[in-house]
C-alpha cells in the first residue's frame, strides 16, 4: 500500500473518537489554525458519555445534568466547522516512515488516509465480567442497556436487576428511576471495606467530594424510592433453560435466588485497547484499574507524533477526558511552532487541573477495585463467549502446555471470534498469570492484528488499497 500513495487521503493531524477528548482535541488544534480530521464510528458526536446529546429528545432528567457540559462541548466543536467524519470505522492503523496510516470505513467502503500527527481519543470498553450464566438471553451489561437508553430512549419491558460494582450501576439505576422505570434491586459486589475507603483517605476524599456527593445522592433517591441495594455480594449465577429465568447469588456466605427477566451486569470499565496495541505500543498493567494501560510520558504521547489520551489512555471520566484532549492539542500545536505564552499558562493550569482530578480517580479506583477472582468462578463458566470456551477448557490448555496468550490462543481459538478478544483476552491474561504464578506484565496480551474492527469481505474489496494492487 505504500509503493502507491495517489489514492490515499492526507490529514494534518488524524483524530481517532469524537467523544469528550477528540472534541476538545479537535476544537483546540482548528482554533489554533491546523486542520485536524476527526473519525467516529458513531453518527453523532459526544462519544459514549455525552451519547445523542444533540438529540432534540435527549431528557437531562434522564441523562443528569452533566449533559449540559456536553452539549456545551460539541456545540464549540460544531462551530469550529472541524472535518468530521461520523459513520466512520477506523479497522486498521499503522506506522509508516512519514507518520501514519489508516485504514478508513464508510458506508461500505473503505478508504486509506495518511497523517503525520495522530491522536488516539477512542475510549473505553466495559470490563468483561464473567459469571455463569452470562452468555443466556436476558442477561447484559449495564453499559449496552445504558447505550439503549440514551441512543433510543429505550426502558426495558420489564423491571431489570443491576449487578456489580462501579459508578454506572447506581448511575444507571437513577436513570432508569428517573424515566418512571426503576430497577428492582441493586445486588453489589463492592466489598464493604471499600466503602469505607473515604473515611480512611480524606485528603483523597475531598478532591473526589463532587463525586462522591453525585453517587450519594443517586443511592439515596434508589432508596427512597424502595429500590432495594443488596450489599456483600460475593457469588452470582444466571440461571434458566433458553432464556434467563432465575438468579442465585451469595450473600454473606448464605445462598440466595430470585426469578428475574433481565439482569444487566457491570464491573468498571478498562481503556480498549485494540488501537494502541496493534501500533505496538508498550503496554503495563495498572494494579488500580485492573487493565492494561499504553504507556505515555508527561505529554501524553506514545511515541513519535503519536498522543494517546482520555478513557482509551486510562480511565479517568469525561472532564479528564477533554483537559486531555486539549493537552494533547497544544502539545501538536507546540510540535509545529512552540507555544505562546498564553499557550503555555493554559498548558501548565490544565496540567495542575488533571493531577488534582487524578488524586480523586486513584481513591475511586480503589473504592470500585473489581474482586473478580477467576478461580473461584466454576469451571464450566464460559469465557470466550465466541468461542464458547469454559475456564475448564482454558485451564485444561494451560495443563497441556499453553505458556502464554498467543499459545493459548493457537491451542483452543480463544479470542479467534468476532469480538476479536474483547471479551476474553483479559480474563485469558489473568487466568495465566494465576496458574503460572506469573504477574500480568510477564504474562502480557495476545498479539492484535488487523482488522482490529469487523468488516466484510466485500467491503475489504472496495480498499483503495486493494484497487491498487490490482490495476
Ligand atoms: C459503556 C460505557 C458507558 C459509559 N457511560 C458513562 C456515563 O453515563 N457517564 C460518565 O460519566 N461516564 C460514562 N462512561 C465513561 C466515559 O466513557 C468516559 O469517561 C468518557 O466518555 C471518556 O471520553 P473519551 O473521549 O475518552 O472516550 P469516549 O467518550 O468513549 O469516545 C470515544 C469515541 O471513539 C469512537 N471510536 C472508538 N474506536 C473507534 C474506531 N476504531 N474508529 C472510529 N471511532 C472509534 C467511539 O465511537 C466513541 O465515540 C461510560 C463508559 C462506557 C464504556
Amino acid at each position: 500500500m505504500s509503493e502507491n500513495p495517489t489514492s490515499s487521503q492526507v490529514a494534518e493531524v488524524a483524530i481517532i473518537g469524537a467523544g469528550p477528548s477528540g472534541l476538545t482535541a479537535a476544537t483546540r488544534l482548528t482554533k489554533a489554525g491546523l486542520k485536524p480530521v476527526v473519525f467516529d464510528l458513531n453518527a453523532a458526536p459526544g462519544g459514549q458519555v455525552y451519547r445523542q446529546v444533540e438529540s432534540p429528545q435527549a431528557d437531562l432528567r434522564v441523562t443528569g445534568i452533566d449533559y449540559r457540559l456536553g452539549q456545551r462541548v460539541v456545540e464549540a466543536f460544531r462551530r469550529a466547522r472541524v472535518d468530521y467524519r461520523p459513520d466512520s470505522r477506523v479497522w486498521w492503523v499503522q506506522r509508516v516512515d512519514a507518520g501514519f496510516e489508516l485504514g478508513v470505513l464508510h458506508e461500505g467502503r473503505s478508504a486509506v488516509w495518511r497523517a503525520r500527527r495522530l491522536i488516539l481519543c477512542h475510549g473505553a470498553m466495559e470490563r468483561p465480567f464473567p459469571f455463569p450464566g452470562w452468555q443466556l438471553p436476558g442477561v447484559m451489561t449495564a453499559g449496552a442497556a445504558q447505550i439503549l437508553l440514551k441512543q433510543g430512549g429505550l426502558l426495558p419491558e420489564d423491571a431489570p436487576i443491576l449487578v456489580g460494582s462501579g459508578p454506572l450501576i447506581y448511575l444507571l439505576g437513577w436513570q432508569y428511576l428517573q424515566a418512571g422505570h426503576p430497577p428492582t434491586c441493586i445486588l453489589d459486589l463492592t466489598p464493604r471495606l471499600q466503602w469505607r475507603l473515604p473515611l480512611r483517605q480524606p485528603g483523597k476524599a475531598w478532591h473526589a467530594r463532587g463525586y462522591l456527593f453525585k453517587g450519594l445522592k443517586m443511592m439515596l433517591a434508589l432508596k427512597r424510592a424502595g429500590v432495594a441495594i443488596e450489599r456483600d455480594i460475593e457469588a452470582l449465577e444466571a440461571i434458566g433453560d433458553k432464556v434467563l429465568e432465575q438468579i442465585r447469588y451469595r450473600q454473606r456466605g448464605h445462598w440466595k435466588q430470585r426469578p428475574a427477566s433481565l439482569l444487566l451486569s457491570h464491573v468498571g470499565v478498562m481503556p480498549e485497547t485494540h488501537l494502541t496495541r496493534s501500533l505496538g505500543l508498550t503496554h503495563r498493567w495498572h494494579a488500580e484499574q485492573q487493565s492494561f494501560l499504553p504507556v505515555r510520558d508527561d505529554t501524553l504521547s506514545a511515541d513519535e507524533n503519536l498522543w494517546v489520551v482520555g478513557d482509551g489512555a486510562a480511565i479517568g471520566g469525561a472532564v479528564n477526558a477533554m483537559r486531555e484532549g486539549t493537552l494533547s492539542a497544544l502539545e501538536v500545536i507546540a510540535s509545529y511552532h512552540g507555544l505562546t505564552k498564553k499557550e503555555r499558562h493554559e498548558r501548565d493550569g490544565l496540567r495542575r487541573e488533571r493531577a488534582r482530578d487524578l488524586c480523586a480517580r486513584q481513591l475511586l479506583d480503589a473504592m470500585f477495585l473489581p474482586s473478580l477472582n477467576i478461580d473461584a468462578m466454576p469451571e464450566e463458566t464460559i469465557i470466550c463467549r465466541c468461542e464458547a470456551l469454559t475456564r475448564g477448557d482454558l485451564d485444561q490448555a494451560i495443563s497441556d502446555g499453553a505458556e502464554g496468550p498467543n499459545q493459548l490462543k493457537a491451542f483452543t481459538r480463544c479470542g479467534m471470534g468476532p469480538c476479536q478478544g474483547r471479551q476474553c483476552s483479559l480474563n485469558a491474561t489473568l487466568l495465566l498469570s494465576r496458574r503460572l504464578a506469573q504477574t500480568p506484565d510477564q504474562i502480557g496480551q495476545w498479539q492484535i492484528r488487523p482488522p482490529v474492527q469487523t468488516i466484510t469481505l466485500g467491503e475489504l474489496a472496495t480498499s483503495s488499497m486493494v484497487e491498487n494492487r490490482v490495476t
